[in-house]
């Protein structure tokens, strides 16, 4: 089962029964809305995002025409396609480089969300763009996430800054910092700053990430999220947003054949876009992320 497996079938149950209907009644509009409701909740997104989003598919079905050429059932799948595009984040956003010096790249999230490996994927997608990108090991928490990263960094082919055993171990500011100077130095035109997660939200962990955020003043800050960590999307999120002020969200594991609610949630609540999604445990399983192609997706 995919990823929206469910979600899908549902949605498309709940249009088949529109078909070959003429002008849908009020009360035709109201019944499709509720089982959309129950659809998405199902699914594990947010409940204050379905109220959102069902409330606008129900006033606009309730309202004009979207295109004369669609026939009533048409129209609402046009609608739920257009409020699904629009919680996923509307229009794509890419990267935004830095004019002058090293673009510099912060990854936050919780322990497994899929940083680490993350850090490979967008170091490999960003030198087959033609960049020189650099990894940098600030997550010295975990006892192999330095070792992960230069694993991650060779399967990639770029370079890794990690703190020499007794230099700046342990101080994850100074490592960060090192490292860009190391990158300015050697001309690398991305770095990308990995940082410990824990396992759930931490005031320390927070603390630690905020005072990176800080200490290099990042260009994007990238905010990794497991897809399949369905109702606890939110808070962790928010907690993030609160902690560390991120520009953007990756989804990790959207491979996964769970609910995938935390896709649905997360641009809608934090008002960030999604740049990239993340699909598997190769370097290669990674894209950038395209709402209306997300869309599409559900509504396949
Ligand atoms: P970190 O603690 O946030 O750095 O997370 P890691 O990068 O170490 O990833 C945690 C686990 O999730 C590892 O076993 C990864 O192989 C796996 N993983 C990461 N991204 C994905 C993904 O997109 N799909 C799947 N299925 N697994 C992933």
């Amino acid at each position: 089962m995919a990823l929206f497996g469910n979600l899908t079938d549902r949605l498309a149950d709940t249009f088949k029964n529109l078909r070959g209907k003429g002008k849908l009644s009020p009360a035709d509009i109201d019944g499709t809305v509720r089982e959309i409701r129950r659809a998405l909740l199902e699914a594990d997104v947010a409940l204050e995002v379905v109220k959102d989003f069902t409330g606008r598919v129900r006033d606009r079905a309730l309202g004009d025409e979207v295109s004369k050429s669609l026939n009533p059932a048409q129209q609402v799948v046009q609608i739920v396609n257009d409020e699904l595009v629009a919680i996923l984040g509307g229009e794509a956003r890419r990267i935004q480089f830095a004019k002058t010096g090293p673009t510099v790249i912060m990854l936050a999230g919780l322990q497994g969300a899929g940083k680490t490996t993350l850090a490979g994927k967008l170091a490999k997608w960003l030198k087959s763009e033609g960049h020189t990108p650099m990894l940098v090991a600030a997550d010295l928490q975990r006892p192999n996430a330095v070792t992960q990263l230069q694993v991650v960094g060779e399967q990639a082919g770029v370079a890794v800054y990690a703190p020499e055993p007794g230099n700046g171990k342990g101080d994850p500011v100074r490592v960060a910092k090192d490292a860009i100077k190391e990158a300015n130095r050697k001309q690398y035109d991305v770095v990308i700053v990995d940082t410990a997660g824990r396992l759930g939200i931490d005031t320390e962990m927070m603390k630690q990430a905020a005072n990176i955020r800080k200490a290099v003043d990042p260009d994007e800050v990238l905010f990794v999220i497991d897809a399949m960590i369905g109702q606890d999307a939110v808070t962790t999120a928010r907690a993030f947003q609160d902690g560390v002020d991120f520009t953007g969200v990756v989804l990790s594991k959207l491979d996964g054949d769970t609910r995938g609610g935390a896709a649905l949630s997360v641009a809608s609540v934090t008002g960030r876009p999604i740049l990239f999604a993340s699909t598997g445990e190769s370097l290669d399983d990674f894209e950038p992320f395209y709402p209306d192609r997300m869309a599409s997706r559900i509504l396949d």
